[in-house]
């Protein structure tokens, strides 16, 4: 009985997960993160492979607009195909980002080197994935990848089904 209160007093957090063009590139690689997703535990609310225009990489990315690396992001994230996932778990933003590694390929290699990131990365620009930073902007991107996903909806018809299976 405990068990099953504490399994409904879950609280399940989306985040967005992007696997960059530089991994995608990279079928064993693509299928290898994919792994990991599910053997961490996420749910895979959705998932999306997608080009995006430097129009739409430039909107994403405008926090960054002046940064030095800015260009060269920008030209990269339209550069081939990507696949975006809606995950879900407990903390699933901040597990995802401890999963990825530190932004930066070299620093991840040198601070947490069983990273995605330090693993995979190629340069502190191709850095093999995207992961929300905050559940704010996981909001924010999640309807920026996937504006036809509706939270409500799929709290109501499908998350039940989910927690019935953990
Ligand atoms: P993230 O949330 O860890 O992805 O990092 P940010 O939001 O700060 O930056 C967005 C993306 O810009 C990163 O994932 C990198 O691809 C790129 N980027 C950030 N900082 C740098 C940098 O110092 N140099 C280069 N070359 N790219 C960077
Ligand atoms: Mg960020």
């Amino acid at each position: 009985m405990i068990l099953t209160r504490l399994r409904c007093a879950k609280v399940l957090q989306l985040t967005l997960a992007v696997i960059k063009p530089d991994a995608v590139a990279q079928p064993l690689l693509l299928e290898a993160l994919h792994r990991k997703i599910l053997e961490n535990n996420f749910i895979i609310v959705r998932r999306k492979d997608l080009i995006w225009k430097r129009s739409d990489s430039e909107r994403f990315y405008a926090e960054h607009k002046g940064r030095f690396f800015y260009q060269r992001l920008v030209e990269f994230m339209s550069s081939g195909p990507m696949r975006a996932y809606i995950l879900a778990k407990e903390d699933a933003v901040s597990h995802w980002r401890e999963l990825m590694g530190p932004t930066k390929v070299y620093r991840a290699r040198y601070t947490s080197p069983k990273t995605i990131r330090a693993q995979y990365g190629l340069t502190d620009t191709r850095n093999t994935t995207h992961g929300s930073d905050s559940s704010e902007s996981a909001e924010r991107e999640i309807a920026f990848f996937f504006p036809e996903f509706s939270v409500q909806h799929w709290l109501e018809m499908e998350e039940p089904h989910f927690r019935m299976g953990h």
